[in-house]
């Protein structure tokens, strides 16, 4: 399924332009409220997005097709072919543009497979930013957020970045406009994924049965949080109601968050549907501190520290 990856200058000896190199960012949700479920499928969400430095890389050059290659997370895993939302970005972007959808791209991989940081979404992101550069296609980041839209509810905020409130199904973003302030993160990379459906379906059976906690409700006191810049005062403020369901489905991820908050975390949550679990610390040191005892603890597969908010995909 994967092919090795061979750098070719023939393009640059051809004088085209190429190759163009993106990177993109997880995302974690510092506030993830779900709605009701909608007629469409899809759960009413009020979310506060949050892009963290741990980066998926994409380079796109010239070519005679639209072809994918891979490596890191997820290879030999990861279907390369027109499922794989790198491909369906690239065929979006040209559709809208009327262009041949034709590149050579290959893709970094650090962002987990299902795991919550959206990495998916954070590959389509960056597709259409690496091939709008590629092709020539010169389209504003809003009007690459309108071709997003359609291929996942997270991957506007991708081509965006930083902090920003999403509404609707997530794909209706706008900034959260804060002074900067530069957030540690521990990032708790756990064995194997969570399905997303599965997290919103076990939610869905958990509030029928009466065993849901409360919904989170407003998004005011996490802006409040985020303009304080006190990590203890936004260490109160996170929440994600797709928690208990992460929970119920992989009950071993209670043992890394108290295993986390044991190592000095100010909190920690569930990121998205999970199984990653994000860790605020209240500096740089502590946040590798507390990344090490993670390691050595043995609940998780990796732990690394990240900062947030970092910008949406971009050329680099
Ligand atoms: P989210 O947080 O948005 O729910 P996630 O981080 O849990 O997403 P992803 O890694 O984004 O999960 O992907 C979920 C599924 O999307 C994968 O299991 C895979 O089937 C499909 N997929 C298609 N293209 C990609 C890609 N380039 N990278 C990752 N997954 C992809």
């Amino acid at each position: 399924m994967t092919e090795a990856w061979r750098p070719d200058d023939e393009d640059e000896r051809r004088g085209a332009v190429g190759p163009v190199k993106v990177r993109v960012p997880a995302k974690v949700n510092l506030h993830l409220g779900v709605g009701p479920l909608r007629r469409d499928g899809y759960h009413e969400l009020n979310t506060v997005y949050h892009a963290i430095s741990i980066y998926d890389e994409l380079t796109a050059r010239r070519g005679d097709t639209l072809a994918l290659t891979m490596e890191g997370e997820g290879t030999g895993e990861l279907a390369l072919d027109d499922s794989n939302l790198v491909i369906r970005a690239a065929h979006a972007l040209a559709g809208y543009a009327g262009v041949l959808p034709h590149a050579r791209l290959h893709l970094r991989k650090q962002i987990p497979l299902a795991g919550g940081l959206a990495g998916g979404s954070a590959d389509a992101a960056a597709a259409l930013v690496a091939c709008d550069a590629l092709w020539g296609t010169g389209l504003s980041r809003d009007e690459l957020a309108g071709i997003a839209a359609d291929l996942g509810s997270d991957v506007p905020f991708l081509i965006y970045g930083g902090t920003a409130l999403g509404t609707g199904r997530g794909e209706a973003v706008s900034p959260v406009l804060v002074r900067p302030t530069s957030w540690h993160w521990v990032v708790a990379i756990a064995d194997g994924g969570l399905s997303t459906p599965a997290a919103y379906r076990e939610l869905d059976r958990l509030r029928d049965s009466g065993a849901a906690g409360d919904p989170l409700g407003s998004t005011d006191a996490l802006l409040g949080a985020l303009r304080q810049r006190d990590p203890r005062v936004l260490a109160r403020t996170l929440g994600n109601d797709l928690q208990d369901a992460a929970l119920a489905m992989r009950p071993a991820l209670a043992d890394t968050l108290k295993a986390g908050e044991a190592a000095g975390a100010l909190t920690g949550i569930v990121s998205g549907s999970g199984p990653t679990c994000v860790f605020l610390a209240a500096d740089a040191a502590n946040a590798e501190r507390i990344a090490a005892e993670l390691s050595s603890a043995g609940v998780c597969r990796q732990a690394r520290v990240a900062h947030g908010p970092v910008a949406g995909a971009r050329v680099i």
